[in-house]
Order: C-alpha cells, then structure tokens, then sequence
C-alpha cells in the first residue's frame, strides 16, 4: 500500500495524568492511574461521582490501563485534585506520576508473585533515572503473558525457570528473581538512560543503534497468551465497554447491585468487578463475540479539536455489518489504534477517507465518504 505521509502523525512527548491534564475539544481529560491495576470499590465509587459532577459522566479506560474523566472545566481541576487526594489516588507530584508508568496483569493475587514483584518495582521507582514520560513498564507474571501485545520498554514475564526482564525489541531476556528484579530492573533503565538521545527516546529505537550487554538476551518468556474475552475469570467477571467508555451511573449501579468489593482494569477496554459472578447488565459487554468488541473509535467531534467528523454513533452503526477489525478515526492522527485495522474510517475536512487493511495515515482507497453513503451500503 502507497503512504499517504511519510511517517505515522506524531503523537506528543508526554502523557497526561492528573496532575498535567490535557486540554481536549471538550475540556481537561485527566488520567488516573491506578496501583496494581485495581481501585477499591470506595475509590471506583468516588471516580464515578467525580465523573458525573465534573466530567461528562463517563470513564474511560485507557490502553495503558488507566483511567480517565474528560471533560473536565479547568477552574475545577484544583477541586478534583483535592478529591483525588482524598481517595488516595494522587501522586505527590507530576514527577512520580510520570514514574508510574506501569501496567500489572489483573489476574493476581494478594501475596502472590505478581502482588510481591509490584511492591519491589513501586519501591525502586525513586532510584530509577529520569526517564522520557512515554517510557512505560508491564508486570506480566500471571502463569502466562497475557500483555504481550502491549506496549513497554521493560517488562516482567515468567520463564519456565523463573522469571525473566524483557526490553521492548527483544525475543529474549535478563533471567532474574525475585531478590534480583530490583536491581536488574535499575541496570536496565540506567543503561537505557546513557544511550537515548533526542530521536531515540524508547527502548526498541535505542535497540536499532545499542546492543544491549552481555546476558540480558538469553532466556525466551514462556509462551503467550492472547488477551482475555468478556466472561467469568477466577479473579471475578470481566466486562466490555464500548470504545472504552464506562457509564459512570452504570457502573455504580453495578457496585451496589454486585457488593464487588474492587475494579481492576486492563488495557484491553475490559474492566474486572472482583470476586464476583457475571451480573446482568445493559451498559457493558458480558459475552464474548459481541461486535463492539471487533471496533475502535476515538471520541471524535464535537469532542476532539482535530476531529471534523463524528466518530462512535457512526461506528456503532456499523458494527454488526463488518467483517474483521473496524477502525473509526476523527483524524489521522488515529489515536483510537496504532496498528492496522482491516476496515478503516478516517475523517478529513467534514467526510471521511476509506483505507482497507491500513492506518488512516495511509493512502485511501476512497475520499470523500459522507456517513449518509458509508450507511447506505457504500462498499467497505
Ligand atoms: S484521532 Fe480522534 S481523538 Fe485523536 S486527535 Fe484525531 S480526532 Fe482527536
């Protein structure tokens, strides 16, 4: 396929969280992120209220697994820090959120591998370099990788002998354990820091120039797992949202019918109740197959600045008719997904461009595609 740019739209140099919120079509989005991907049943009740009262009543779930209120106005933001703070949700500043880039498995459990090597990782972070704010860390040692598709520059699988620290580029890891991690962890991100430069701020851009040092390459992770589907896990039942988008009153009615006593979340746009059996429920997905799971679809107009098209009604429209993997863009930018998509949307000046088996930065098939004829039957 001919591209339509050079490169993929740049994306920016930093991630917003709470205390650097990012300025959207609709206000602040303000990022939380969570310790041990869970937030207690207080803290997830608390973020549905400060969503309803000072956001637009939804709560996104982000691919770094974190979660987010948008619309947000910028003379509330103080007010929503001191409630953040209160339900202990709020780093001490910009710097160690920043830090705590990291994604956990949802499956763990209390003292268990995982559980222990969370502990480990969030102690060190005051050792670690200062670190460009995209570089990101996964803890995977659930019995199987499940995060693989992913993305971080370190990250914590098992090996059938142990466990193993993978850079982002490599096969293979750093055999370590668990009195080891600390300190491998550390050598890793001090070695990263010494050879990035301004154009290689992540770790499989360093990998193409460096060679990493003797050993940090010999051990293969045991063999992953594909993420997760919506349905019952031993950990409790684990549901869809569309697009990523919790109704917030949805889902503290789920709370207070279910007792759950925590929600996790993951980077897959699939959020966990703890300890619970599937509940009935309208808002959010509970089966696996449903074909919301198979679309992506970024807030779009009037949401977005960049967007000059509505993206999820749109999307949701068209869900049941497409085969394979739909990507509705408001732009090219394509922040919804970063990999290829077999049906994508991508809007330009008020219409949309189509891109079969692309990005919406690649060349279109066809431009100029007005919502009224993608309905009608136009051939996707
Ligand atoms: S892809 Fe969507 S959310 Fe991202 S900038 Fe474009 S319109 Fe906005």
């Amino acid at each position: 396929m001919t591209v339509r740019a050079a490169q993929p739209p740049q994306i920016k140099g930093w991630c917003p969280g709470a205390h650097r919120p990012m300025m959207s079509g609709d206000g602040l989005v303000v990022r939380i992120r969570p310790r041990r991907a869970r937030f207690t049943a207080e803290q997830a009740l608390g973020l549905c209220d400060l969503a309803l009262d000072y956001g637009n009543g939804f709560v996104d779930l982000t691919n770094r697994a974190n979660l987010q209120i948008r619309g947000v106005a910028p003379e509330a933001h103080e007010m929503l820090l001191q409630a953040l703070n209160k339900l202990a949700l709020l780093d001490a500043d910009p710097a160690q959120e920043n830090r705590r880039n990291i994604i956990v498995t949802p499956f763990w459990r209390a003292g268990d591998l995982t559980d222990r090597l969370v502990r480990t990782v969030l102690h060190a972070l005051d050792a670690l370099p200062e670190l460009p704010a995209k570089v990101g860390m996964i803890i995977d040692t659930g019995p199987v990788p499940i995060l693989t598709g992913n993305s971080a520059d370190f990250r914590f699988e098992r090996s059938p002998e142990g466990l193993v620290l993978r850079a982002d580029g490599c096969a293979l890891g750093r055999p370590v354990t668990e009195a080891t991690a600390r300190d491998a962890l550390l050598e890793m991100a001090h070695w990263f820091d010494r050879h990035r430069d301004e154009t290689r701020r992540r770790m499989a851009n360093v990998l193409t120039r460096h060679a990493l040092p003797q050993g940090w390459t010999t051990t293969a992770p045991i063999q992953n797992q594909p993420p997760p589907v919506p349905g019952e896990t031993q950990t409790g039942a684990l549901l869809g949202a569309p697009f990523g988008q919790v109704d917030a009153a949805a889902l503290r009615a789920l709370f207070e019918t279910t007792n759950a006593p925590a929600l996790r979340v993951t980077p897959w746009r699939l959020f966990l109740l703890e300890g619970v059996e599937m509940p009935q429920t309208s808002h959010f997905i509970t089966t696996p197959g449903d074909p919301l799971l198979a679309v992506d679809a970024c807030p779009g107009a009037p949401f977005c600045p960049q967007a000059s098209v509505e993206t999820r009604e749109l999307a949701r429209a068209l869900a049941p008719n497409i085969k394979g993997r739909l990507h509705v863009s408001g732009c090219a930018k394509s922040c919804a997904r970063r990999t290829a998509a077999d049906t994508t949307l991508s809007g330009r000046d008020g219409t949309f461009d189509l891109v079969k088996n692309g990005h919406p930065w690649d060349e279109p098939d066809k431009t100029g595609l007005t919502p009224d004829v993608i309905l009608a039957g136009a051939d996707l």
